[in-house]
């Protein structure tokens, strides 16, 4: 889980991240930093918005990690009241903890430990850019 604050530090090539959630008209060897979209609202990655990126290109913005934050860690409440295992977007793996589906896309989830995992990231980054003032 690594939060990225600009398009050189994404771990793979841009082109993995719009061929996931690609806006129309999106050009494959010149993606731009607008054309990679959070999973869970679709919103175009813009500076002003942290995006943590999770396995295979998914990502989640930083707004979406607050509601899932929000749901899951505060509320203590899940998306899954039957408690069968569940795919997460972010490490795809088939999750049994709680998990926080998107509102408006319903085949994003995040599970827990990513939720915790993103929102360390995101605190991290925020640390160090004020110890580097
Ligand atoms: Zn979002
Ligand atoms: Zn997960």
């Amino acid at each position: 889980m690594v939060l990225v604050t600009s398009p050189h530090r994404l771990a793979q090539p841009m082109r993995n991240y719009a061929r996931r959630v690609r806006r129309h008209g999106t050009d494959p060897n010149n993606v731009r930093m607008e054309d990679v979209l959070c999973d869970f609202c679709h919103t175009p990655w813009t500076l002003d918005r942290p995006m943590v990126e999770g396995h295979h290109g998914s990502c989640i913005c930083g707004n979406c990690l607050r509601a899932a934050w929000a749901l899951t860690v505060t509320a203590q409440a899940s998306d899954r009241p039957d408690g069968a295992p569940t795919k997460c977007t972010m490490c795809l793996e088939e999750r049994t903890d709680r998990i926080f589906q998107s509102p408006a896309f319903s085949e994003a989830f995040i599970c827990l430990r990513c939720v915790r995992l993103a929102s360390r990231a995101v605190a991290r980054d925020e640390e160090d850019a004020s110890t580097a003032e």
